[in-house]
């Protein structure tokens, strides 16, 4: 993403927190930054290390804290298989979401199918099963390591 983009997806994150009344405070703006200006899902400890360096002394639960509020509000997704965090592409729309996850180089893609989520569901219900979260993440090559194979 360049400066632009993420300044502008920082300005709708603010937008929507005020419009639910959450407070996007500077840390976990900070932290949002840091995630939507990584190429690739960050993880909580890569997190901190960044933190330390502008704020100095910062304890894991304040990442922690920052990144559930993220979370809660549906600013960012947890990839559960690379235990990283990933902004949300389309943070205007709540949604379930997929990843496709590239084995060599990490690069993760967010998916967002509701024909997928509509199947488990009516799967679930099937059951007498009440879906409430999907994790689905699919692990491979993404198309530029694939030709790098060629
Ligand atoms: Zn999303
Ligand atoms: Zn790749």
């Amino acid at each position: 993403m360049t400066s632009r983009q993420i300044e502008s997806a920082l300005s709708r994150a603010q937008l929507i927190c005020k419009i639910r009344g959450a407070r996007l405070t500077p840390l976990r703006r900070r932290v949002l930054e840091l995630i939507l200006s990584s190429d690739q899902p960050t993880g909580a400890y890569s997190l901190l290390a960044e933190l330390r360096r502008g704020r100095g002394k910062l304890g894991p639960p304040t990442v922690y804290r920052a990144l559930e509020f993220l979370l809660a509000n549906k600013l960012i997704h947890k990839v559960e298989t690379s235990s990283a965090f990933i902004a949300c592409g389309d943070i205007e729309h709540p949604h379930e979401t997929q990843f496709m996850i590239c084995d060599d180089c990490g690069a993760t893609e967010e998916i967002r199918d509701d024909e997928i989520v509509q199947i488990l569901r009516r799967l679930g219900e099937g059951r007498g099963f009440a879906v409430e979260r999907q994790v689905i993440e699919a692990r491979g090559l993404c198309p530029a390591c694939r030709s790098a194979q060629r």
